[in-house]
């Protein structure tokens, strides 16, 4: 994304001459005599000049039209399902963030009806679909278990069937894989995970590719539903964007030697990353990204007892849940999950910016415990 310094660079304050855009955290902005107001800046759930900037960027990286912050992943996705009409079918992922179907089953019971599919096999996502199907949401790579969907399939079946393509682009961020040149019509982001990147912000957001009257219902979600973002995490994420290509690049590389040292490991079963030439989908993985992100998960031999000894004993690693951070985190996802499907002896580990020989061996020497 060549041109995406120059982008930031002209975000820069006016009046100041800083490099930066000052945070703004007026609630309210002045209206003119004849009732006018500069700018359309009203109030703070309609807008603000940060969370303005912020949606604008994720627009231009995405190549979309449009984008509207909220207050995190969860709160957009809310909005998106609230595009839906009473009683529409709703096609996710049967590997893919839990909070989806939380949001389905808790909040919307009554309203929408889903279906949890395996997107590798795509008869089994056609047979899926039914005359109120409305939309089908794609996360990929997935997580915790790191399937990849083939975002063109799915592109075309929505098109043919006249469905919403709805792509959680989380994993990946615009500079790995861009949806809408397959066709998707919502990207949702959390900002929360490589978009900021540094742990301490919590966010969402949803981008559009065209200019439908979804634009406007957004709009309308995010202002009077107002589920916002504020201004000081619109602020903090656009910082920590700046170095969002930096970080990529490492996670990604630390990731990938990772991997391929574990998969050699004699105590583990399996990894899953999808940029190791083993893994299932590895070839429309290398299609539709730019390289393989900073996710991988591993199935330890001897099951759910080997998994907590060998995060009981990391060092470097730090036991929490979450992902994109500068930190290398590891996770027991089967005991966080509700309901869930996770392999009982999946580690996930979120790799951070370490020097990677710290991280290699942090988990030889956990792994080493199930020998003793
Ligand atoms: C964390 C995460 C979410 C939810 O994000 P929040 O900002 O915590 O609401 C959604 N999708 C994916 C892939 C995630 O990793």
């Amino acid at each position: 994304m060549n041109n995406f310094d120059t982008f930031l660079s002209q975000l820069g304050a006016t009046e100041s001459g800083g490099v930066l855009s000052p945070l703004d955290l007026s609630t309210t902005f002045h209206r003119n005599a004849d009732g006018s107001y500069n700018d359309e800046l009203v109030y703070i759930r309609n807008d603000n000049p940060n969370r303005r900037q912020l949606e604008q960027a994720l627009a231009f990286l995405e190549g979309g039209t449009d984008a509207f912050a909220f207050a995190s992943a969860q709160a957009a996705t809310l909005a998106i399902l609230h595009l839906l009409p009473a009683q529409s079918h709703v096609i996710i992922p049967d590997d893919g963030y839990f909070g989806v179907g939380a949001l389905l089953s808790e909040v919307f019971p009554e309203s929408l009806l889903f279906s949890k599919v395996d997107m590798t096999d795509l008869k089994q996502v056609e047979m899926a679909i039914k005359p109120q199907t409305r939309m089908i949401w794609v996360e990929t790579p997935s997580n915790p278990q790191l399937k990849i969907t083939d975002l063109g399939e799915i592109g075309k079946i929505c098109a043919r069937h006249k469905i919403l393509f709805v792509v959680d682009n989380t994993l990946s961020t615009p500079l790995l894989q861009q949806p809408f040149r397959y066709g998707a019509d919502l990207i949702l982001h959390s900002l929360t995970k490589y978009l900021n990147g540094h742990s301490d912000v919590l966010g969402g957001m949803v981008v559009l590719r065209e200019k439908t009257d979804l634009q406007e219902r957004m709009k309308m979600l995010q202002k009077i539903g107002g589920g916002v973002l504020s201004p000081f995490s619109a602020w903090m994420t656009l910082r920590g964007m700046r170095t969002l290509a930096l970080r990529l690049r490492k996670h990604c590389e630390n990731a990938s030697l990772l991997a391929n040292y574990l998969s050699t490991h004699p105590q583990i079963e399996r990894v899953l990353y999808p940029g190791l030439s083993g893994h299932l989908e590895h070839e429309i993985a290398k299609k539709q990204m730019t390289d393989f992100g900073g996710l991988l998960s591993i199935c330890v031999k001897g099951g759910a007892e080997a998994a907590m000894k060998v995060q009981a004993q990391t060092k470097c690693f730090v036991r929490a849940t979450s992902l994109g951070g500068t930190e290398s985190l590891i996770e027991h996802r089967a005991s966080v999950e509700i309901g869930t499907q996770t392999p009982q002896n999946l580690l996930r580990l979120s790799v951070g910016l370490e020097d990677v020989q710290d991280l290699i061996d942090d988990l030889r020497q956990a792994l080493q415990q199930l020998d003793a």
